[in-house]
């Protein structure tokens, strides 16, 4: 007889992993955002919009690295002006992003973007935002409705004293009743602060009331690394709860590392896994191998490769064996071999010089026997693995 409650064990749900969070479909140019779309990676440039030559090389850069959707800032006449000429050069959903002149947001909309972000706490007051939210419906492009701790409504701020969890929601939900009570739904949310706690909750409540999109991230998280582990607090939490459309994780300086810490969080979190999980031990006195130069290899060779298998590569037999067995491939090293195990399974023993080329092979053949489990298109959502869910509804 245990001292503990074991019925909570008894009951405890065995496949972890909360199902998303059901929204609606928006539209941005070719993406659709929402319900059980792919999460999909965006970011911002950097450079002044109205440098056209400019703008496109980052942009250009930033498709290269793999980013979905771009936004660009618009503060004045000429960034608008340059619009056109940058959508036409590039191929993936371009966002104007506005703060303080609705007038900025008036002009964009003459130009042919997919999406507007406007910050509804700085634009001078709903008659203002309503203007805009009529024109965006009479050209048919979506909006972000982006609010942020930093600029809430003053009324707001008094009403819950600071810039908390429900002030910002309740932000974002008189925006969006302005918006619909213009006939318009085009509609994707962000709640962002710089606050990681703020942020989770923000996101959880709005959750709770709506079923808009939104954009998830941790906004001025400032410089990498922290930056990057500041914003993976953040979005874990809230991806791990359903929660999230698309994501931008806000570095400072180049755009470009925002991208792969946004596929990385994606993965860690299994939101949308695209590559192999490579599992591999921090290595100790016990090691057997040499893991550093294998699993540099491994990712080496595995690069590109769009495949959601996990790969378990562990220094000696401690673990090896067990967590070989969890993973699709797996090596439990000794005595300078490794032992290969496929789906629980022993089924041979390499040299350590072998190791790497029997993984590749071994990778090959998953791939083959798994052909139909396998992203069909690019955007395709990656699938779950072995003993992990499939979240995708
Ligand atoms: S698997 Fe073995 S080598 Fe790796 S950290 Fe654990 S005990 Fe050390």
């Amino acid at each position: 007889m245990s001292r503990f409650d074991l019925r909570v064990l008894e009951t405890a749900q065995k496949v972890p992993g909360k199902p998303r969070h059901k929204t609606r479909e928006v539209k941005v140019g070719e993406l659709v955002i929402g319900g059980t779309n792919p999460i999909w990676v965006q970011s911002m440039t950097t450079t002044d919009t109205f440098d056209v030559e400019g703008t496109i090389k980052q942009i250009l850069a930033l498709e290269e690295a793999g980013c979905e959707l771009v936004r660009v800032t618009v503060p004045k006449p000429e960034d608008a002006g340059a619009l056109s000429a940058i959508r036409d050069k590039i191929s993936i959903p371009l966002i104007c992003d506005i703060h303080f002149d609705y007038k900025m947001a008036l002009a964009a909309l003459d130009h042919p973007i997919d999406k507007i972000r406007i910050n509804p706490g700085n634009i001078g007051g709903y008659d203002r935002f309503r203007q805009v939210v009529r024109k965006a419906k009479d050209k048919g492009i979506p909006m972000r409705i982006g609010v942020n701790a930093g600029s809430l409504e003053r009324e707001l701020v008094e009403k819950y004293e600071f810039p908390c969890p429900p002030a910002i929601v309740e932000s974002a939900l008189r925006s969006i009743e302005v918006a619909e009570s213009e006939g318009y739904h085009d509609i994707i949310v962000s709640l962002k602060s710089s606050d990681v706690l703020v942020a989770v909750e923000a996101y959880r409540l709005f959750a709770q009331l709506c079923d808009y999109p939104t954009h998830i991230g941790i906004t001025e998280a400032g410089k990498a690394p922290y930056a990057v582990t500041k914003s993976s607090a953040g979005l874990s939490p809230i991806l791990l709860d359903g929660i999230g459309d698309t994501i931008r994780i806000s570095l400072l300086g180049d755009p470009i590392p925002e991208i792969l810490a946004a596929f990385d969080i994606l993965q860690a979190t299994q939101r949308r896994v695209r590559r192999p999980e490579i599992i591999a031990c921090p290595t100790c006195g016990r090691l057997a191998i040499d893991l550093e130069k294998i699993i540099a290899e491994l990712e080496q060779r595995l690069q590109g490769r769009r495949l959601p298998v996990k790969i378990s590569v562990l220094g000696c037999v401690v673990n090896g064996p067990g967590e070989a067995r969890e993973a699709d491939i797996g090596i439990a090293a000794g005595n300078g071999k490794g032992m290969i195990f496929r789906n629980g399974e022993i089924v041979r023993r390499v040299d350590e010089k072998d190791i790497v080329d029997a993984l590749m092979e071994e990778v090959a053949d998953w791939e083959k026997t798994n052909a139909h489990r396998l992203p069909k298109t690019k955007d395709a959502e990656g699938i779950g693995r072995r003993k992990l869910p499939v979240i995708s509804a």
